[in-house]
């Protein structure tokens, strides 16, 4: 591929120095925890499957990538630290869209102060950003299976908005909320390290809210009702996909938390001081199936979970 060296030198420019003893440009980067224990995710988004290049600008795709990948550090409570990024790209892909992917991404990298510390280049039929990214635990990291029977589910944000966003750029629309929902997606990075302090389990909700749940469910060895009424939707969402399509939605990148009752006012009270909504949608229940309740109290089964590959399929 063309210059590969000249390619990553104009990447890295947009880049601050990395925080660390070596960044780029050695055969591995040499981190220093100060505190704690860290957590390591990775993640890839791939053109036609998270994001077109007719939808998103160069800049939402780099966003998206970090943002993906910092909402998993989010999810288990962690400060974001570093990060390595592997880029698959096209022969022809320009290298002013390159700069322009590397702005977008650099932008949260610096919001969240989380440095590039290498990477790797290679060309490729598809775009596609494979982002693995560490973070520093101060407390014991937020998992999936600490949740107990009776406990209190939480959601951060609103729901579906990224799948309504997402149906609006099928139909050709190119503005909108719920259009930078998909594109642009908010990491709850503060979220996650205040929920720390006061949830039992949790994890982010990237591949819709119904099959989020059932991830905490069966790590956690316990079922949940969840309330229509009470799931946080913006009147687009409720109009156009009603609770249970906002349910199905991926990607809404919100943090779903199980809170023991007895941490529960204290927790909302933090969020509140802190300007982080949560919305209490449910609880845990001994017995180990997931329903969710309409306004009148009948008992529906959740819907089918978000499939990447499905979509990724339905974008070809
Ligand atoms: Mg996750």
């Amino acid at each position: 591929m063309r210059g590969e060296f000249s390619l990553i030198e104009r990447f890295l420019e947009a880049f601050p120095r990395a925080r660390a003893p070596r960044g780029p440009g050695d055969d591995c980067a040499v981190l220093a925890p100060t505190r704690g224990a860290l957590c390591v995710t990775t993640d890839t988004v791939v053109e036609g499957v998270h994001f077109t290049r007719e939808g998103f600008s160069p800049e939402d795709i780099g966003h998206k990538a970090l943002a993906v990948n910092l909402s998993d550090l989010a999810a288990m409570g962690a400060t974001p630290r570093w990060f390595l990024c592997a880029l698959a790209l096209p022969r022809d892909f320009p290298e002013g869209q390159l700069r322009r992917l590397a702005r977008g991404m650099s932008a949260l990298a610096r919001a969240h102060r989380i440095s590039l510390v290498g990477g790797n280049f290679t060309s490729a039929r598809e775009l596609s950003i494979t982002l693995t990214a560490a973070g520093e635990l101060q407390r014991p990291a937020l998992t999936r299976g600490g949740g107990r029977p009776g406990e209190l589910l939480y959601v951060s944000g609103t729901l579906g908005e990224a799948r309504l966003g997402l149906l609006q750029l099928q139909a050709g629309r190119r503005r909108g909320t719920a259009i930078l929902r998909q594109r642009r997606p908010v990491p709850r990075v503060a979220l996650g390290r205040l929920a720390s302090r006061f949830a039992s389990a949790g994890l982010d909700v990237s591949d819709g809210l119904a099959q989020d749940l059932g991830h905490l469910c069966d790590a956690s060895r316990v079922g949940a009702v969840v309330e229509l009424a009470h799931l946080p939707l913006s009147p687009a969402v409720r109009a156009e996909l009603g609770p249970v399509g906002a349910l199905a939605g991926g990607e809404d990148y919100e943090l779903l938390l199980a809170v023991p009752p007895e941490r529960a006012q204290a927790f909302e009270r933090a969020c509140a001081r802190a300007g982080e909504r949560v919305t209490r949608i449910g609880q845990l229940t001994r017995q180990r199936r997931r329903v969710l309740r309409d306004p009148d109290g009948r008992l529906l089964p959740p819907p089918p979970g978000f499939d990447h590959f499905t979509r990724g399929r339905s974008l070809d």
